[in-house]
């Protein structure tokens, strides 16, 4: 069985713990296609923020509690620069993290593609999973805010840890998205694919710069494979983060019938032959999609793994 995952970063994560367990118990192949839309450049260095969260929580390297990060990570280097005023100083860079995006960005200096930095980061963590970038291009997720310096684009990177995503905001741009093309082996995954899954990540910011690359929507919704999302809201409300921000500059109620609505169901253009809800969620309906209610929230990775067969149920 082959299975390719959609996914952000912490919730994308930690929902691949469990594909990762159910894979192994019945010999699956896993492939998971991650947002770059979170990725920038600090201090001179490429960060990959999504893609470092799966890279380390696969590797058993990622921070339980922050959810971000490195575990037992130290602060040197960021409160060096602090001592210089080198901006920005709101996003938080560790000193193991450095490491990896000291790595990647000679790489990318280098010229190897996302993708292959990837691999060869991956080479170290051994996710146990295939990693791969939605793409190699630039594509860079902006929010449209109105501040007191105007109405302008910011990095979404800025809105979300430095704003908190508390700042009024107009809509969300994936810059470079019309001009990007798919990583190597991504459409050909999602043909591949025995099923399609959405992860619970932020329909908003993590899944949706994915689905901008162009080709990769119609791979997904026109695709033989059929297509499984798990609904990171539970309840009305994110298990985490602040999903509830983004939904709402989109004008989209905060629930697990709001996203399944957002992405809708594949025979009307849409994404999904199946959503996974929360019991607190049950008789959730989405027109045209199948919805059934399991336990979601992802406290072990028997519990995730458990998630995981409830979705595959839905085939
Ligand atoms: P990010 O890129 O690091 O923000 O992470 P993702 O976009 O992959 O995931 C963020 C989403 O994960 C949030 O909207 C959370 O609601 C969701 N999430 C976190 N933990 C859980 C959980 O235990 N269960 C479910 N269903 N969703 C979760
Ligand atoms: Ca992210």
């Amino acid at each position: 069985m082959r299975i390719v995952v959609l996914t952000g970063g912490i919730g994308g994560a930690r929902f691949l713990l469990g594909v990762r367990a159910y894979a192994r118990e019945v010999g699956a192949e896993v492939t998971a296609v991650v947002n770059v839309g979170d990725d920038l450049l600090l201090h001179g260095l490429k960060v990959c923020p999504d893609l470092d969260s799966v890279l380390y929580t696969l590797g058993g390297g990622a921070d339980p509690e922050r959810g971000w990060g490195r575990a037992g990570e130290t602060w040197t280097v960021k409160n060096e620069l602090a001592a210089y005023g080198a901006e920005p100083s709101w996003f938080g860079l560790g000193d193991k993290d450095i490491a990896t995006h000291l790595v990647r960005t000679q790489m990318i200096d280098a010229g190897y593609p996302l993708s292959q930095v990837t691999e060869a980061l991956a080479a170290r963590w051994q996710p146990g999973v295939r990693l791969l970038p939605a793409t190699d291009d630039r594509l860079e997720t902006h929010a449209v805010v109105s501040d007191d310096q105007g109405r302008r684009a910011i990095h979404f990177q800025e809105w979300w840890v430095r704003h908190r995503a508390d700042v009024p905001t107009d809509r969300f741009v994936f810059v470079g998205a019309d001009a990007a093309k798919p990583a190597p082996g991504v459409v050909e995954a999602i043909a591949a694919a025995d099923v399609v899954l959405i992860a619970p990540s932020n329909p908003v910011v993590s899944i949706a710069p994915v689905l901008a690359v162009p080709g990769l929507r119609d791979a997904v919704s026109g695709g033989p494979a059929p297509v499984i999302g798990v609904s990171p809201i539970i309840g009305g409300a994110p298990v985490r983060g602040m999903a509830d921000r983004c939904l709402a500059v989109l004008g989209v109620e905060c629930s697990a019938a709001g996203v399944g609505g957002l992405y809708g169901a594949r025979p009307a253009g849409g994404l999904l032959d199946g959503w996974l809800v929360a019991p607190e969620d049950e008789g959730t309906v989405v027109p045209d999609v199948t919805v059934r209610a399991a336990p979601l929230r992802m406290t072990d990775d028997a519990a995730t793994a458990a998630m995981v067969r409830a979705a595959l149920e839905l085939m």
